[in-house]
């Protein structure tokens, strides 16, 4: 079931134990973006709770090369931006809303 690891920047098969790909000099360590379902949990509240950062991570994602995590990633964005366009037509909303209120009040005081 394991495949060889592979060199995430030109893709040569690698030993696991390498720190660094001896074709292109990549760093190997860098931990890859999780696709367990705690991850995946961790990353869709986040997206959700802290909405356009969701997007930069989603990005993260799409660069993997594993099909898992773009899907992981594309999901992330679209709950990111979705969040991010409620959120922000709730925020115009309010603020119209505090506008008028406030008119209606500054109306009500110059009716003195
Ligand atoms: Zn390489």
């Amino acid at each position: 079931m394991d495949e060889l690891p592979t060199c995430p920047g030109c893709h040569i098969a690698i030993r696991p134990t390498d720190y660094f790909c001896f074709n292109c000099g990549k760093n190997l360590h860098v931990v890859p973006p999780g696709t367990t379902p705690v991850d995946q949990i961790k990353l869709y509240a986040g997206s959700i709770l802290l909405a356009p950062m969701g997007i930069f991570w989603g990005l993260k994602y799409l660069r993997e090369n594993d099909d898992k995590a773009k899907i992981v990633g594309v999901i992330a964005m679209i709950l990111s931006g979705v969040t991010f366009i409620i959120a922000t037509q709730y925020t115009v909303a309010f603020i119209n809303s505090l506008n008028s209120q406030v008119g209606q009040q500054l109306q009500g005081i110059e009716g003195f």
